[in-house]
Parts: structure tokens; C-alpha cells; sequence
């Protein structure tokens, strides 16, 4: 069985104006054992009222780890709200791992991750894993968020690209005047794969992200003639 045990926020960074990655360390320092995909349920309690409120977050850093971090979108929900005012040291409840969209370093072959938004965070623990152990990899990004400042963790992901050769190609759905912004522009659909990823069909294709955005390359990969068994997906928000 699954146990939840108290962890203590250990460091706070803000990625993107509206993301703000947190790390935990669990109270006792035992390391949690997970294969990259995976999600934990972390709860905030309030020991004085007795509110307690748990939500699902896909662990973004690399196993082995004595520590769990999350790429989080405060939205201002019910949860999200209590971190707009979390500190270095508060006590949360965490449980974990959960999930299937799990990811096998060393049988995958070829990848093709798609990402909307906070959907990086699975991903984010998949390259990190494949670069700490050095594992060899042909991976592509395709990843689509609102603006272009809301690239999380951009740095590193260039940096995946002048040293694991893992390109990312970014492409911003709601761009602006003034954005500055010559890459992809839209959602992405069929032809941003087969433009950007020729050999898609020869790739695992994980998808994560919000459902809209999960369901239509789901459907778009199969329309292209992709077989589903070769399709892995995770979703959530909206
Ligand atoms: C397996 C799994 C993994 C997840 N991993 C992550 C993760 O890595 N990072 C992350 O930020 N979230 C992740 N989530 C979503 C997370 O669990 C919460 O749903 C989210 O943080 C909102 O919780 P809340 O209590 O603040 O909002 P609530 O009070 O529950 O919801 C408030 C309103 O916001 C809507 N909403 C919920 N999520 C979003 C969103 N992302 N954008 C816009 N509107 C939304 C709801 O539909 C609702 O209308 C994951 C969910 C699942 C199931």
C-alpha cells in the first residue's frame, strides 16, 4: 500500500509567470522510489481546522531522488491557492507513485513527446533521467503553450538540444504584437507533426496536456496512421 507521509517544501522557483516549480523533501529523508511518467497526490492540511485538500502532480525531476518536484500552474483553485502563499519549509502530505504513463529509459527507442502547458512536467522527468544516466535517445518535443513566455524550463531545454541533441519545436497558440516571436504559431495538429517529425511513425508518441489538446494529436497521430498501441497519454485541466 501507498503510504502519505509529511514533506517539507524544500525549494520555491518561479518558472514562467503563471508556473512556479516547487521541491519537496520528505521529514523522515527516505527517497521515493518512481519511473518517470509518474504522478504523486500531495495535501495540504490545516491542522487547526481540519481542512484537508489533495491533488495529483506529475513528478517532474529524475529517480533516484530524495526529493519530488512539480512544474505547477496556480490557477488559484481550491489547492493551487494554498501555494500562492507557501514558504521554503511548510508541511505538506504526499503519497506516491501513481499512474501508468510510465516510461521505460531503456526500451523506448525513438520518442516523440507532445506537450501542452504543465503536460512538460512528466517529460521534464524523462530527459532528466535519460541525460543523468547518459542513455542514448532520438526524442523530439513538440510542445504548445499560450504565449511565449510561458516556456517552462526553456533554458534547459535548449540545453537538451546542444547536448542530447532533443529538439524542441515550440508553438505559441495565443501570440501577440510585440511578441517577437518567428517560430510555430497555433495548435498543433497533423501538419506540425509530419512538417517538423517525418519520422513519426517509426516514434513512441507520449502525449500530455490539458484534454482538448491531448485528444486531438491523439486523434491526429491515429489519422496519420499511427498505431494506437504506440501511443501513451496523460491529461488534466482544461
Ligand atoms: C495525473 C495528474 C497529474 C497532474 N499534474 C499536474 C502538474 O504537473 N502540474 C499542474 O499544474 N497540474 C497538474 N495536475 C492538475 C492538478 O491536479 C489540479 O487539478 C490543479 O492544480 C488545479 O487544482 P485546484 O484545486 O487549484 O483547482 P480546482 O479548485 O480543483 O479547480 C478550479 C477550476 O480550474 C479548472 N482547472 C483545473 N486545472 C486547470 C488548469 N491546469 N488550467 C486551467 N484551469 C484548470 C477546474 O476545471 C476548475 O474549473 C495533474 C492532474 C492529474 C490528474
Amino acid at each position: 500500500m501507498i503510504v502519505s507521509k509529511p514533506y517539507i517544501i524544500s525549494k520555491i522557483r518561479q518558472c514562467t509567470p503563471t508556473v512556479t516549480s516547487f521541491t519537496f523533501k520528505a521529514e523522515d529523508g527516505t527517497s521515493i522510489d518512481f519511473v518517470p511518467g509518474m504522478f504523486a497526490m500531495v495535501e495540504y492540511r490545516n491542522e487547526s481546522t481540519g481542512e484537508k485538500i489533495s491533488r495529483a502532480f506529475s513528478i517532474a525531476n529524475a529517480p533516484p531522488t530524495s526529493t519530488l518536484e512539480f512544474l505547477i500552474s496556480l490557477i488559484h483553485g481550491k489547492f493551487t491557492s494554498k501555494l500562492d502563499t507557501a514558504k521554503v519549509n511548510d508541511k505538506y502530505y504526499i503519497s506516491a507513485p501513481y499512474g501508468q504513463f510510465k516510461f521505460d529509459v531503456h526500451n523506448e527507442g525513438k520518442l516523440l513527446f507532445l506537450a501542452g502547458g504543465t503536460g512538460i512536467a512528466p517529460f521534464m522527468s524523462m530527459i532528466r533521467q535519460i541525460e543523468s544516466i547518459k542513455a542514448e535517445t532520438d526524442c523530439k518535443i513538440l510542445y504548445s503553450v499560450k504565449f511565449p513566455d510561458e516556456i517552462i524550463e526553456k533554458d534547459e531545454l535548449e540545453r537538451f538540444k546542444q547536448d542530447l541533441g532533443v529538439e524542441t519545436i515550440v508553438t505559441v497558440t495565443r501570440p501577440k504584437e510585440g511578441d517577437n516571436w518567428t517560430g510555430e504559431t497555433g495548435h498543433a495538429d497533423a501538419e506540425m507533426i509530419q512538417k517538423h517529425v517525418p519520422d513519426f511513425k517509426d516514434r513512441v508518441s507520449y502525449i500530455c496536456g490539458p484534454p482538448a489538446f491531448v485528444k486531438a494529436l491523439k486523434v491526429a497521430l491515429v489519422g496519420l496512421g499511427v498505431d494506437e498501441k504506440k501511443i501513451k497519454a496523460e491529461m488534466w485541466g482544461e
